[in-house]
């Protein structure tokens, strides 16, 4: 594969045998990515053998796309039935899945789910656990979510994460697409900008852990990642050959999580951070932020850690005598007052993989001491954090966490407890290993909010 060169295409429906070892697949069959691309819908209905579809948007989306949808299958004489969902903001939650459910036509054998973010979710829930195949027809550039695997829904208050498949089609008509809101533009151009520190973090645990890292799929993620940088000016102008660039960044990002078989090259730390903060607006009752925006105002914190971490010079054979703080009853009462009702599920996953045990951390902080030289000079190849604000104020989207409405205590919280939501290594638990984690926080807290 000549990466300099690669579209989309090249992903599709065949297996590329990789010099990682593994055979790295995507069931994405078709993407469509170009103005006008909506017109195509009905050909790919009709050329994957499907009769009637089941066709989910809210009001904004229909608005947007969904009359249009309806009206290319009827032009091609595709039966179907739709449902709008009307909530102006719309929740996926119990309340909505249900309706769902209720609407849904079982004479259909697909869903077709108009919009993003929100009905991108449900329909890929929903389509999956009805074992129907779904397409995804996009409204805006604002997230990597359109080729994922998994769904985020709220459950009990909680924001939890499912099991779901990718759409067999992703339909992104640029004529729609660059009339999206700017902030979603913004957004999407950020989600973007969070693969600097999240392909540092992967290749940081592969370093640190062994873990499974592929250069390619990391190749892949950084070329998406300059195409998307080099659209700024255009992304800004709606230019729709730049939309086009960024949306297939975005669409990549969701191929290259099924190619690892997880969320490494698309989620790391700075999504760690997004994801806290979502939690935390939900238990506030706060209204929701865009996904994107959340990752930039993550990536810039978390370079700034690593700057940090790379002009510290280390004792090492003094933190490994320290003491490893140990997950007691302070602890988990720390866990009970940051995470709420989801606090039990934080205490067991610490209890089931004991992430933070002495062993485990001293495993751990043996090959950073090893490796140092390596994680250094990888550190080191970071953009600075300004330049990446800089990036962010250009597409006028937020850098700060104040402009989200984010206050230092909920700043502060989500640096030292992000990393205890997943068992994903990443340079907040290194720093915690190296118990640098509390001083960073407060060093980047005071700079922040001073
Ligand atoms: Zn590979
Ligand atoms: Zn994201």
């Amino acid at each position: 594969m000549n990466l300099a060169t690669m579209t989309i295409a090249d992903f599709l429906d065949h297996p590329v045998v990789c010099n990682c070892g593994h055979c790295h697949t995507s069931d994405v069959k078709t993407v469509e990515i170009g103005p006008g691309a909506l017109s195509k819908l009905p050909s790919i209905v009709k050329h994957l053998g499907y009769d009637k579809a089941f066709v989910l948007a809210d009001c904004h989306t229909y608005r947007a796309a969904g009359q249009q949808v309806l009206t290319n299958l009827e032009s091609r004489d595709i039966p179907y039935t739709s449902f709008i969902l009307d909530a102006d903001e719309v929740v996926p939650d119990e309340y909505t899945i249900g309706s769902v459910l209720m609407h849904l036509d079982p004479s259909c054998n697909l869903i077709i789910g108009v919009g993003t973010g929100t009905i991108n979710d449900i329909s890929r829930f929903i389509s999956h656990r009805m074992r129907l195949p779904y397409f995804i027809v996009a409204t805006a550039p604002s997230m990597d979510g359109f080729a994922s695997t998994v769904a985020p829904l709220i459950t009990n208050n909680l924001k939890t994460t499912y099991d779901a498949h990718v759409p067999q089609a992703i339909i992104a008509d640029l004529d729609i697409l660059a009339d999206a809101p700017m902030p979603m533009i913004a957004a999407g151009f950020a989600d973007i900008v969070g693969k600097y520190t999240c392909l540092c973090d992967w290749k940081l645990s592969a370093i640190i852990n062994d873990e499974y890292y592929c250069e390619t799929i990391a190749s892949i993620m950084r070329l998406a990642l300059k195409r998307t940088i080099a659209s700024k000016n255009g992304l800004l102008n709606r230019d729709k050959a730049a939309i086009g660039r960024l949306t297939e960044a975005l669409v990549l990002a969701g191929i290259a999580m099924s190619y690892a078989g997880n969320s490494r090259p698309a989620s790391g730390s700075e999504h760690h951070l997004s994801h806290f903060w979502e939690m935390r607006f939900l238990f506030e009752n706060k209204k929701a932020v865009l996904h994107g925006a959340k990752v930039g105002i993550g990536t810039v914190i978390i370079l700034r850690l690593y700057e940090y971490l790379a002009k510290t010079h280390f004792d090492f054979a003094k933190i490994k005598a320290s003491p490893t703080p140990k997950p007691n009853d302070a602890w988990k009462a720390e866990i009970a007052r940051v995470f709420g009702p989801a606090a039990e599920g934080v205490i067991l996953l610490e209890e089931r993989v004991g992430k933070n045990l002495p062993a485990k951390r001293g495993q751990r902080l043996a090959s950073v001491e090893k490796h140092w030289a390596e994680i250094h000079s990888l550190i080191s190849a970071l953009p600075p954090s300004d330049e990446v604000a800089k990036l962010l104020v250009d597409i006028q989207g937020p850098m700060h966490p104040k402009q989200v409405g984010l206050d230092q205590a909920a700043v502060k919280d989500s640096l030292l407890f992000a990393k205890e939501v997943r068992n994903r290594y990443t340079i907040l638990q290194l720093l915690w290993d190296l118990q640098l984690l509390e001083p960073y926080t407060n060093q980047i807290v005071n700079e922040l909010y001073q």
